[in-house]
């Protein structure tokens, strides 16, 4: 066992502190990471409050982890020390059901182990990348290529391969007009990735505070759902709408937005339902549909994809004591657009 320092949520309410925690010993297949940033995505505060449902404390979030592999087992062969990697939302799957046959692990039909507040195959619970090491099998990590700024790198493992996915599954291209509700760290990076695509790109934001990032990021056009004329105004308009708000907002405005056979993707996951109203479906035969990360393979697809087009996340580098208030300023959409640990901080 490796006792490494952490920064661990005590329970839903309590502020994060620095602690330690255990990381197993290296298996044969085991990559041992050390990691450089960790970035906080909005799930690692919807995970430690509870809203997804009960969790065990104390826990470790982070599954946006890029580091230096330290150690490898005996049988890896993906690895080498040195190598720059990166560990995303999952660190296993059953790697037998259909859904893993098919290369699609993410949907493992018994589940993905989560790289935090998961069960792994020795029965702890998996703790996650707000921590200076980490454990994982080689073949849930990543290869992070050198032309991406290691510290900008991280939100690409959850926040850049969570739109990436359903933009690439729903053919975002030239000819597609495509529209992004919420411009934080999954938002600005489908904003980016869509408009490399080649897709025409609409920022949909709560207000125009960020209009002039959103139209440098690579947006076309940028409008406030505050405005009630925006929906009028774009009302039949897209193929394609990439739905990143971490809260409820009202889906059926945003519904009357696609144009024939679109389709939304609410790839924000708020605690509450989203209602859908049938009646805002049948008008131009429109989809609603859901998103879940992506698989290995699409997440190398992608961080390759990111630095042939030299995309990388606009990040806010703070220290591990920042993180309470990171949190805050992401629940209060005050994010330009990830905030990342940087993990020497921790050490
Ligand atoms: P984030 O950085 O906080 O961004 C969310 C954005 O939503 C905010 O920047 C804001 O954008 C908008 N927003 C927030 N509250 C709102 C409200 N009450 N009404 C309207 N808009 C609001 O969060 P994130 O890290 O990008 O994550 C977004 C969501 O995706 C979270 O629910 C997260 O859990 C989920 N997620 C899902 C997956 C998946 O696999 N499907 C993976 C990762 C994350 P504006 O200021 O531009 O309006
Ligand atoms: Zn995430
Ligand atoms: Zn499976």
């Amino acid at each position: 066992m490796l006792t490494v320092n952490a920064f661990a949520a005590p329970s839903a309410t309590a502020p994060l502190v620095k602690t330690t925690i255990e990381r197993r010993d290296l298996g044969p297949n085991d990559v041992l990471i050390a990691i450089a940033y960790s970035g906080i995505c909005h799930s690692d505060i919807h995970t430690v409050r509870g809203e997804w449902g009960p969790v065990q404390y104390p826990l470790v979030v982070g599954h946006e982890i890029v580091g230096t592999v330290a150690e490898v087992g005996s049988a890896v062969s993906l690895h080498q020390v040195g190598d720059r990697v990166g560990v995303g939302c999952m660190v296993n799957s059953c790697r037998e059901c259909e859904n893993c046959l098919a290369g699609e692990e993410q949907y493992c039909l018994k589940g993905n182990t989560g790289t935090y507040a998961a069960v792994d195959l020795d029965g702890t619970i998996t703790q996650g990348g707000y921590s200076t090491h980490v454990v994982v099998v080689e073949d849930f990590v990543l290869k992070v290529p050198e032309s991406i700024p290691f510290e900008a790198a991280a939100p690409l493992l959850c926040a850049g391969i969570t739109t990436y996915s359903p933009l690439a599954h729903w053919n975002a291209g030239p000819g597609k007009k495509v529209a992004v509700v919420g411009m934080g760290g999954l938002g600005h990076m489908a904003v980016k990735i869509a408009h490399a695509m080649g897709a025409e790109v609409t920022v949909l934001s709560q207000s125009l505070s960020k209009q002039e990032d959103g139209l440098r990021l690579g947006a076309d056009s940028y409008y406030a759902t505050s405005d009630p004329a925006t929906f009028d105004k774009l009302a039949n308009t897209f193929d394609l709408i990439i739905n990143s708000v971490s809260a409820l907002i009202d889906i059926n405005a945003y519904l009357g937005l696609l144009r024939l056979d679109g389709t939304l993707v609410s790839v924000g996951a708020p605690a509450e339902p989203l209602p859908v109203q049938v009646f805002s479906l049948f008008g131009n035969r429109r989809s609603f549909a859901g998103s879940g990360i992506g698989s290995i393979r699409e997440t190398q697809e992608m961080l390759d994809f990111c630095a042939e087009h030299g995309i990388a996340p606009e990040t806010e580098l703070v220290a591990a004591d920042y993180i309470n208030e990171a949190y805050e300023r992401v629940l209060a959409s005050d994010v330009r657009y990830r905030f990342v640990i940087d993990v020497a901080t921790l050490a």
